[in-house]
């Protein structure tokens, strides 16, 4: 008679971290025209399969770029940020949807954005001065208080917008990042549509969950920090960890435990906004003195996905103040770098004062 023993098998995908090395050979002027072997490391992101590739050459550490030319241009026009030119100079919102034409809340003032992105689209301005460095952004709470602004007025268009679904707190801090108003702000942005990035994080956590029945996010966080190779720390109800397929030179990551960032409470924030001080310590012991932020929120009700953000570093490079930013990511949808995440995660670490070694 014949035993027939069924054996079920549930296919459980595991997070991959794969990377190839590819090498190239020429001749070092800066070693007597020795033999080199150039190697370029192409990594790609376990989720969205997005390449990145860090170049393995012996990175620089850049001078600290001082601000005074700069400080000094932006102040050759009025800056509509500052106090004596908000309430001419910025928009206003329609009182009849929003209740207000301004929301403020102590020093911070949130206004449409003139520049229309999505079909919302919100300036947190955090401080009533007109220039901080990154040590008064570090002692001070001006990233909390605009966050906790920002989300205030989002609600709102959660409320009265049902169609609106994707949302994303974002920050361009100085010229080197993007920024053309030197007087700190945040942003916000919401609408029917989500960007490249963010559509295909949520797109993708989704079929990762119908795949494996779990959270990918939550699978990472394991992952990482069972190799003890790019996590940093859990921070209140979120995990702080250095990407394996990095964004930029310097690119930190923060994973919620909630799927929305509608459901952080004030404690979550500023656990959240104490962990980012800690990333910008990192960078201005490291001078890189501007970042872009982005906290991306999930859709609620959907529990695939988990809010997280991502830091990256931003340096103009010397002799000419070059962008760091080129075709790689503009034409090529690639990021190039030259800093591997795990000796970013090894500093980073320090600065911390993380335990995960
Ligand atoms: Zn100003």
């Amino acid at each position: 008679m014949l035993t027939k023993i069924y054996i079920s098998v549930r296919y459980v995908k595991v997070i991959e971290f794969k990377k190839i090395i590819q090498k190239n050979v020429y001749l070092n002027p800066f070693n007597e025209f020795a033999v080199r072997e150039g190697m370029v490391e192409i990594r790609w992101d376990p989720l969205t399969q997005i390449t990145s590739r860090i170049v393995h050459f012996p990175p620089r550490k850049i001078e600290r770029f001082n601000y005074d030319e700069t400080i000094r241009a932006s102040l050759s026009v009025r800056c509509p940020f500052c106090p004596e030119n908000v309430n001419d100079m910025t928009s206003r919102f329609d009182k009849n949807v929003f209740g207000f034409e301004r929301f403020t809340a102590g020093d911070v003032t949130v206004i449409p954005n003139v520049l229309t992105f999505d079909k919302y689209c919100l300036v947190a301005i955090i401080s009533k001065e007109h220039f901080l460095d990154m040590e008064r952004l570090i002692q001070g709470d001006y990233i909390y208080n605009g966050l906790m602004a920002l989300l205030h007025v989002l609600r709102i268009i959660k409320e009265n917008d049902k169609e609106v679904r994707y949302f994303s707190i974002n920050c361009n801090y100085m010229p080197m990042s993007g920024s053309s108003i030197l007087h700190p702000h945040i942003q916000a942005i919401a609408g029917e549509y989500p960007t490249n990035y963010h559509g295909i994080m949520i797109q993708k956590s989704e079929s990762y969950r119908e795949k494996t029945d779990q959270v990918y996010w939550d699978e990472l966080i394991r992952e990482e920090i069972n190799l003890k190779e790019r996590f940093i720390e859990e921070l209140g109800k979120a995990n702080w960890y250095v990407p394996f397929a990095p964004r930029g030179n310097g690119d930190i990551g923060c994973i919620f435990e909630k799927s929305s960032f509608f459901e952080l409470d004030d404690t979550d924030v500023k656990d959240f906004c104490n962990g980012l001080k800690k990333v910008l310590k990192y960078f201005k012991q490291e001078n890189v003195s501007g970042f872009n932020l982005s906290i991306f929120s999930g859709i609620e009700g959907k529990d695939s996905f988990r809010a997280n953000a991502r830091i990256v570093a931003r340096r103009f490079l010397p002799p000419v103040n070059a962008a760091d930013s080129n075709y790689f990511d503009k034409l090529h949808m690639e990021s190039a770098c030259l800093y591997l995440p795990e000796d970013v995660s090894d500093k980073i670490r320090i600065v911390w004062g993380s335990s995960y070694d």
